[in-house]
């Protein structure tokens, strides 16, 4: 069986954040659910209406830019991209063609082609009986378009990339890019070839609306182009879309000759000499940390397991409660672990139980409100590295108190949770179990381990579980074995 090399590249579009739409003062609002009430004349292409360069929008732009290492233009333009569908009011878009704000940059090692920016399109709801209802709210909203070289290798690679942008457009708050939301939308471009230096025959898949979609449209459609090859069969050029419900691709049109929008520079709208409106420099120094960066520094701060990382990166809230609740603590590895591993394992499957929609690290950056602080947090891990109470105390005290707050010293000495580990105590608990438990006592002399734990377990017993089993150990073995 011939070795076949995937090529993949991908188009990302995603609706910037802003207070009005890209060339109106219409409000840009996701949330709306009434349909065409954020329009007016400009973005429903009345005629005698002009168009104004919303600015954030390409402040958002250059951002972007900067951040992915890509280079900004100084001279960019606005083209309008003709078509005649009805969710374009005008006939046309207003995009970028010759002239996109960034050229160039990096994301996860992908090479990026170029981001533009250009104006969404209305909703349509095609209904039973040829009706169409159209919802032009999102008409005009600003939205940035995103390519990259075909240099992806496979699908794990190309959901990869998608999930490190949304990452990107969160930290710069450029974009909530939440895929449900159709915020962000992924197409990708995808052949096969068994000669490393000629591509195959390219097929556009559309409509992937999450990231476990762009993965598994990507991989079926990989397979699929090498089954039709050797079974040989073309690969015919054409556009496909995923049915989740089949768990397929299929085809939806066989691209005709290539679309002639005719594109031509906006004569409504000026062009731009970015350097002169903008100073990247100053933008620059407003970039926050980004998620690679956020990502080396855990790492070389902390050395933290790579999954407690990667969810402190993708989890902004959970990733600062981690943060806060070691400041103070960062040369005291114990004390980092073990606060990393609680707020990844139980704290998350806590929070994860009282709302099972949760999902940690994929396109829900979780709002999550906890009550704990992460003073009163830390409080905690040290009880647990100081094993003032036992792992099982730890688990019960955070449960009760994430929801409401409040010192876990105090509510251990409430609720007798505190771990008895005073020697003498102890011993005089240990003598008691040996008097009653002769038989077992020498068993245990004589060399029958196994006979130990029976002995600790009545120790627990008599202490409800609130003995430090170690020191309980040590205390049995030093009587009866030493
Ligand atoms: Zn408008």
């Amino acid at each position: 069986m011939p070795e076949y090399t995937p090529t993949i590249g991908l188009e990302i579009h995603a609706e910037l954040k802003t207070l009005t739409k890209m060339f109106c003062n219409s409000k840009n609002d996701p949330d709306e659910k009434r349909p065409n009430v954020n329009i007016c004349p400009v973005c429903m292409a009345h005629p005698g209406t002009l168009p104004v360069i919303n600015k954030a929008a390409v402040r958002h732009m250059i951002r972007i830019g900067l951040a992915v290492g890509g280079t900004i233009a100084d001279f960019t333009e606005f083209d309008r991209k003709n078509y005649f569908y009805p969710d374009i009011p005008k006939g046309y878009q207003i995009s970028q063609y010759k002239y996109p704000i960034v050229t160039g940059g990096t994301i996860n090692g992908v090479a990026l082609t170029r981001i533009h920016l250009e104006e969404d399109t209305a909703r349509s709801q095609h209904g039973t009986g040829g009706t169409s209802l159209i919802d032009y709210n999102r008409a005009g909203v600003p939205l940035m378009e995103l390519v990259t070289e075909p240099v992806i290798k496979s699908a794990k690679q190309a959901g990869d990339f998608a999930r490190e942008l949304q990452l990107v457009l969160r930290y710069l708050g450029a974009s909530e890019a939440n895929m449900e939301k159709g915020e962000m939308r992924v197409e990708a471009n995808v052949s096969v070839s068994k000669d490393q230096d000629k591509f195959g025959t390219k097929v556009e898949i559309k409509n992937l609306n999450s990231f476990n979609v762009v993965e598994r449209a990507i991989k079926y459609e990989i397979e699929r182009q090498i089954d039709e090859i050797e079974n040989g069969v073309k690969v015919v050029q054409e556009t496909r879309g995923w049915d989740d419900g089949k768990q397929k691709t299929y085809s939806q049109r066989v691209k005709e000759s290539s679309h002639d929008y005719r594109y031509f520079p906006d004569p409504d709208l000026p062009k731009l000499k970015l350097s002169e409106i903008e100073e990247f420099k100053q933008l620059k120094e407003t970039l926050p940390e980004l998620p690679w960066q956020k990502r080396d520094r855990l790492n070389k701060e902390f050395g933290l397991r790579e999954e407690a990382v990667e969810i402190f990166v993708t989890d902004h809230p959970i990733g600062k409660f981690f943060e806060d609740t070691v400041k103070g603590h960062e040369s005291d590895k114990e004390f980092v672990s073990l606060a990393s591993n609680y707020i990844t394992s139980d704290m998350l499957a806590l929070l994860k139980l009282e709302d099972p929609t949760a999902d940690i690290g994929e396109d829900e950056v979780a709002l999550r409100m906890f009550k704990i602080s992460a003073t009163d947090f830390a409080e905690l891990i040290t009880m647990l590295k100081e094993g003032k109470v036992s792992s099982r105390a730890g688990k019960d005290i955070l449960g009760a108190l994430l929801r409401v707050g409040g010192s876990p010293k105090e509510y251990a000495e409430k609720h007798t949770l505190l771990q008895k580990n005073d020697e003498g105590e102890l011993e005089k608990i240990i003598d008691d179990i040996i008097s009653t438990n002769e038989k077992v006592a020498s068993e245990v002399k004589a060399g029958k381990t196994a006979a130990l734990q029976f002995l600790l377990g009545q120790a627990m017993k008599v202490t409800k579980g609130s003995a430090n089993p170690a020191i309980l150990k040590s205390l049995f073995e030093k009587k009866l074995l030493s």
